[in-house]
């Protein structure tokens, strides 16, 4: 009953990140959660893992296995990329004179009448 004054010891949870290739510890100025493989969601040093190439300011953070591995995909995927932008830009030109070539007939119509 009444008011009782108590003493509680506080649990604070800590996490310790470990490379997983080479057991180094993450932290310090990086970021842990930056560390995570965006594949196989394996935790790798700066050694063992490179950020990719994707654009933004938040790249997506890859080990080096699995960054090695998609070598010839990335390789693909960028011809593919570059391909679709060429048709957007033949699809946007064709739009464009299109666009014009009506408003010259329009035009054309309106000093008739
Ligand atoms: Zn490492
Ligand atoms: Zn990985």
């Amino acid at each position: 009953m009444g008011a009782k004054k108590e003493i509680v010891e506080q649990k604070v949870e800590k996490i310790t990140y470990t490379c997983d290739f080479c057991a180094k510890k993450i932290g310090g100025e990086d970021w842990p959660w930056r560390h995570e493989c965006h594949i196989c969601g394996r935790y790798a040093c700066s050694a063992h893992g490179q950020y990719g190439d994707e654009p933004g300011d938040y790249p997506n953070f890859y080990c080096n296995e699995c960054w090695k591995i998609g070598e010839d995909y990335r390789k693909t995927m960028k011809e593919i990329e570059d391909k679709m932008y060429e048709k957007i830009e033949e699809c946007e030109k064709a739009w464009h004179s299109a666009a014009k070539s009506l408003a010259r007939e329009n035009n054309q119509k309106e000093k008739k009448i």
